[in-house]
This record gives C-alpha cells, structure tokens and sequence, in this order.
C-alpha cells in the first residue's frame, strides 16, 4: 500500500490507550521524519518484546475470534520466509491457506493467472471463501497474502497480521449461514515489484475485481471491508479518506461501541490500497490500516517486520470489530 502524506492529517497530541504495558502511549514530536525507517535507539537498551501471544483476550470477550490463533498463523506464515508474488515460499503458503481453508469447512474458489509486472511474468492466485447467504447480496473481507520483494522483507505485519485475522474469521463464519453471503478474499500480488504505481500492484485485487465485474457480480457486493497492516503493539486505526464514508462510519462506529474508540480513532489519513480496485468498480469498500510510521509501524517495509512487533491482542480487536460489523451489514 502507499501512504498518501500529503494528505495525512494528524489531530492528536499525546493520547495515552488502553494499559501502557499493552498497547503503549502514542507520542508525538519525539522522532524526525528520516529517522522513521531506523530502529529507535531505545532498542538497544530495551529488552525485546517478546514472541508471544500473551496479550491475547479470551475469545469469549472478542465475539469468538481466537488472537492466539490468529498470532499462530502470523508465526506459520513468516516462518515460510519472504513471500513475494510467484516464489516458492508463496506456494507453501498457498498450500497452507487452502489447507486451513479446508479444515474449517470453507468453499474456497482459486483463480489462478499471469501478471505483467516490470519484473516479468508472474504466477499469481487469488482465493475467494464463498458462505452462502437467503439473499443475493454479498459482504466481502480482504486481505492480501504476499510480502514486498525485497531482501529478508518477512511481512509479519505487512501480509501477516491481515491474513492472520482473515483465515481465523473464516474459521468462524464458513459454518454459519446468514441473510446475505459472505466473501473472503485473500489476494496476490498486492505489492508493487519495483515502485508503487497503478499499474505496478495491486495485482490480485484487480484481477478480482475485473473478474467479478465481467460476471454481474460486483453490483452484488453491499460492502467490501480491506484488512491491512493490522497487527502492530501499537495498532491505531484512522479513518482512510477515499474508502466510502458510510462504510467507514459502520466500522467506526461498531468499534466504538465494542470500546475501541481509542484504537478506531476519528484522525484521517489517505493510503492507496486493494479497496482501490473496488472502488473503481462502485463497490462501498473501507480499508482498515495502520500505517503511520513515525508511532505505530516504524518497521513497515523493512526486515524489522517480525513476529516480535506483532500484539495478539491487536489481532484480536480487529477481528471483533470484523465480526460485529459483519453483522451489522447482515441486518441491512
Ligand atoms: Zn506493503
């Protein structure tokens, strides 16, 4: 994804959320710009957090959602490696989501195709969990499944945490069965190869979208809600400009009435992501994603993107603020 900062809006001060130990404080003015991509100097005198997921709440507290799960599947994923669009790690990976897929009882749809990319031709596969529904409308979750292309890039984070929180939720919803169907997706290729543009990435969401599109269906989908970068210690959510406002305000609004006003919070900032490609289509679609990178993910696009910077508990939240929301559009 690619952070609009021309037009990142930041609005608060220093806000302290939730228990320091849990989730921290966010504080401002306290790192220079260019120094966002370096590791803090604190970390050399800090000890490092741990690869645990103790933070996790009991399920029964995040409507079911499992963040010891979910964080198992962070560890599963990056222990394949990087996963950049058509290496081999991404076949094992591949081979893990259908399998996971399969085990909790979900319809999984494969489209497998070639991308022109700057760097070649690449193999790339989406796959889309279809849960039935009474009526014909559709709810779409996404998330994207690759990693950057770059040296020692393990995206616990960045392609981790979101397909961490999609397969969990597929877990949960494949057995249920509600007034509309609900689709998730898991993308290919949403990274740029060589530098983020419209044509170089985004791959597997504008596939999918040209493929939903070509066959009537895209006029189907009341809502698609993006996953992305959702994983941090330190997870805050701001409002992303361009998703579709009222979309935006049911996530909002259903997270504030979980009790996470503090981590939805109503800042704004604009970031180009695979909600793009469905936007473009007239679908409603919201990206939930954190990533400011001077407080919450410094390590966003660098080999520091590990399992170490990973909170089941953000996990968690996330996929409660999934669950409930999804509920909400089923009532609509
Ligand atoms: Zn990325």
């Amino acid at each position: 994804m690619f952070l609009s900062t021309k037009n990142l809006l930041r609005k608060g001060a220093v806000v302290c959320i939730l228990p320091a130990a849990l989730l921290g404080c966010k504080a401002s003015g306290n790192q220079s710009p260019g120094a966002a991509s370096q590791p803090p100097v604190m970390n050399a005198v800090a000890p490092a957090p741990p690869q645990t997921a103790d933070d996790a709440p009991p399920p029964e507290k995040t409507g079911g959602f499992d963040g010891k799960r979910a964080f198992a599947h962070v560890v599963k994923q990056v222990s394949f490696g990087p996963r950049p669009s058509g290496s081999q790690a991404l076949v094992h990976l591949q081979d893990y989501l259908q399998s996971e897929l399969k085990s909790y009882g979900c319809n999984v749809e494969t489209d497998s195709f070639g991308a022109d990319t700057p760097i070649g031709r690449l193999p790339m596969k989406n796959f889309l969990v279809k849960i039935p529904g009474e009526k014909p409308g559709v709810i779409l979750l996404g998330t994207h499944y690759d990693t950057l292309l770059k040296d020692n890039f393990v995206g616990a984070d960045d392609g981790g945490s979101s397909t961490a929180v999609m397969l969990e939720l597929a877990r949960l919803l494949c057995p249920q069965h509600g007034n509309y169907a609900v689709w998730i997706a898991f993308f290919d290729g949403e990274e740029a190869m060589k530098q983020w543009s419209d044509t170089d990435s985004r791959y597997g969401s504008r596939q999918m979208a040209a493929r939903l599109s070509a066959g009537g269906d895209t006029k189907r989908i009341h809502a698609f809600l993006l996953a992305d970068l959702v994983g941090s210690r330190n997870a805050h959510f701001m409002r992303e400009s361009t998703s579709t406002p009222a979309l935006t305000e049911l996530v909002w609004s259903t997270a504030a009435k979980l009790g996470y006003s503090g981590i939805f919070m109503n800042d704004v900032t604009s970031v180009e992501d695979d909600h793009d490609s469905f936007l473009k289509r007239n679908v409603p679609s919201v990206d939930v994603i954190d990533l400011d990178r001077e407080h919450d993910v410094p390590y966003w696009h660098t080999p520091q993107d590990t399992v170490d910077k990973i909170s089941a508990k953000s996990l968690a939240i996330v996929g409660h603020v999934f669950l409930e929301s999804v509920k909400q559009l089923q009532t609509q």
